[in-house]
C-alpha cells in the first residue's frame, strides 16, 4: 500500500470484477447497438481503459473534460476545457466517469449532451458518493457505493497524483495537510 493511505477501500480485485460486471452488463443492455462510451477526463482513464475492454458490442470512444467550482455555496459552475472530437447526434452515449459526489458536474454533463441530440443518453460511474449528493441525477450503471471519504487511485487523484495507483485509496490527513 502507497505510504500516504490510511486504508485499502477497494481492492485491485475488487475493481475487476465490480468493472467487468458492469461491462457485461452494457454489453447485454445495448446488444445489436454501437454505442459511445464519452469519457470525463482525467478521472475515467483508468476505469474506461478496462470496461471497454468488457464491452463485447462496436463502441466509440470520446472525451471531454471540464473543471468544476464547487463552493460551499456554489450550485456548480463547470466550464469545459476539452469538447468532444465527433457528433454525437443519433448515438447511444454513456457517459463514464470516475465518482458522481455532488452530482453537480454529471448533471451539466446529462444537460449539456442532451442538447447534441444523442439518441440515448446514460451515466456510468466507478464510484458513488450518495450522501453527499445535491443534484439528484438517473445513475444507470454504478460499481461501488463509497462513504463520504476522499479517496484516490485508479484514475483518481489529489493534487495530481495518485492516479496511477492500483486500488482505490483513503489518504492519510497528513498526506493532505503536508501538500496544501
Ligand atoms: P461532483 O460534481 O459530483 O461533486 O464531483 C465530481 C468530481 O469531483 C469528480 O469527477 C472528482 O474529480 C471530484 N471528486 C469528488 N469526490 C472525490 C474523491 O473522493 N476523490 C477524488 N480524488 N476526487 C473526487
Amino acid at each position: 500500500m502507497h505510504k500516504d493511505l490510511q486504508e485499502i477501500l477497494i481492492s485491485r480485485e475488487d475493481l475487476a470484477a465490480g468493472v467487468k460486471k458492469l461491462g457485461e452488463q452494457i454489453t447485454r443492455d445495448y446488444a445489436g447497438r454501437t454505442v459511445t462510451l464519452v469519457g470525463v477526463l482525467k478521472g475515467c482513464t483508468l476505469f474506461l481503459a478496462d470496461l471497454a475492454r468488457h464491452i463485447d458490442l462496436d463502441t466509440r470512444l470520446d472525451f471531454m473534460m471540464v473543471s468544476s467550482y464547487h463552493g460551499e455555496h456554489s450550485t456548480g459552475v463547470v466550464r469545459i476545457l476539452l469538447d468532444l472530437k465527433e457528433s454525437v447526434e443519433g448515438s447511444d452515449v454513456i457517459i463514464v466517469e470516475d465518482i458522481v459526489d455532488s452530482g453537480l458536474t454529471m448533471q451539466y454533463m446529462l444537460q449539456n449532451m442532451k442538447t447534441r441530440l444523442p439518441r440515448s443518453v446514460e451515466v456510468c460511474t466507478l464510484l458513488d458518493k450518495p450522501s453527499r449528493r445535491k443534484a439528484q441525477v438517473p445513475i444507470k450503471y454504478s460499481a461501488f457505493s463509497i462513504p463520504d471519504k476522499f479517496v484516490v487511485g485508479y484514475g483518481l487523484d489529489y493534487n495530481g497524483i495518485y492516479r496511477n495507483l492500483p486500488y482505490i485509496g483513503v489518504l492519510k490527513e497528513s498526506a493532505i495537510q503536508g501538500k496544501n
